[in-house]
């Protein structure tokens, strides 16, 4: 189970989000992938994906310069061992970031190499009993444009969504996708962490009563745990920690009372050895875990195959747009709800023609 190859495959597929485009809506016209491809001696093949969008060209150079290198040779059956010993390896060039994104990356094709091996999906290995999920949608920015988020958030629903998540900031927007559906259809809102704590909590009392899941990253800046915990005072239900890059940092702002819903990101807190760690440390404090996931590829089915295997079944986050092409047979946002194959691994069969279609770079270290 020796490594013998470690290849990124930076992919950019153009979307449209049926919105208003351009810089000033944020609206976004292509999703990045870092795919990460790893190879054993014996011809075993995992995949995963590191974090991510405009960070790739840094996080790539860290996979094919230092992290990459240091596991060539190394067991790929020993995913959770070496995820110590490179975070110990490496603490010094960060405890979040570009660093935390490549071990990520390396750490799901890891898993993707033991459930292989032990002939069974992820989620099996996992302990989990069955591979069927809900998905929600979540929306690109429209920039406020109240037309396009009641548009799309109907068409998140009719393709069986169960929750819409915006990303937008003001309330007029976030009235658009309210007013647009059913009461019984949740609608949670990411901010990505714009205000200051008092900002915050008017923002809380303003929304408060009117039928939201969640407010996603209100302050400024996200480690703000004890601002968090002033926001979640007043009635409303926090969610973050897509920004949190270690099991003490979460450890932490569970001690603050911060979070109502814990949000780890499969390709930024170090895999699923990193997810699974965060998921049973939320566990202990009794937190509800449903994972950040802005992510298409390998990301993405690991985030499912570990969402079936946590109590709450959490719903799984689909960036909600229409792709150029189909990266692979499991990435299907217009469908609101997602089976898990019975196939060994993450079941990530990437359609490559398409991969070597929209790729932006692609490299590869291997062992002599
Ligand atoms: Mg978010």
């Amino acid at each position: 189970m020796k490594i013998k190859s470690i290849e990124t495959l930076r992919v950019a597929i153009p979307v449209d989000a049926d919105g208003p485009r351009g810089a000033a809506t944020g609206a976004w016209d292509r999703v990045e992938s870092l795919v990460v491809r790893v190879e054993t001696a014996g011809g075993l093949v995992g995949w995963g994906e590191a974090f991510g969008h405009k960070v790739n060209p840094g996080t790539e150079a860290i996979l094919h310069t230092m992290v990459g290198p240091w596991f060539l040779g190394k067991d790929a059956a020993l995913a959770e061992a070496l995820a110590d010993q490179a975070q110990r390896a490496f603490h010094s060039f960060g405890r979040g970031g570009p660093v935390m994104y490549a071990l990520s990356g390396i750490d799901i094709a890891l898993w993707d190499i033991m459930a292989k091996r032990a002939g069974k999906p992820l989620f099996r290995l996992l302990s989990a009993t069955d591979g069927e999920l809900r998905c929600y949608a979540s929306l690109l920015p429209y920039g406020g444009d109240r037309d396009a988020i009641a548009r799309n958030s109907r068409k998140a629903l009719d393709a069986g969504h169960g929750m819409i998540k915006l990303h937008e900031t003001a309330l007029p927007a976030f009235m658009a996708a309210r007013e647009a559906l059913p009461a019984e259809i949740p609608v949670a809102l990411d901010v990505n962490c714009p205000w200051t704590v008092n900002e915050a909590r008017a923002i809380a009392r303003a929304i408060k009563g009117r039928g939201f899941e969640w407010l996603e990253e209100p302050v400024w800046p996200p480690e703000n745990f004890t601002g968090l915990a002033d926001v979640r005072r007043e009635g409303v239900a926090i969610a973050g920690g897509e920004n949190i890059g270690s099991l003490d940092e979460f450890r932490r702002a569970f001690d603050a009372k911060a979070l109502d819903v814990a949000q780890p990101s499969v390709a930024k807190i170090g895999g699923v050895t990193g997810m699974r760690r965060a998921a049973a440390l939320a566990a202990e404090y009794k937190l509800r875990v449903v994972p950040h996931c802005f992510y298409w590829g390998p990301g993405y089915l690991a985030t499912a195959h570990i969402a079936a295997s946590l109590p709450n079944r959490p719903m799984v986050e689909t960036l909600f747009a229409a792709f150029a092409a189909k990266p692979h047979a499991l990435w299907e946002p217009e469908k609101g709800s997602l089976v898990l194959p019975e196939t060994p691994g993450l079941g990530f069969e990437p359609d490559l023609a398409v991969l070597e279609r929209f790729m932006v770079s692609r490299h590869a270290v291997r062992a002599n």
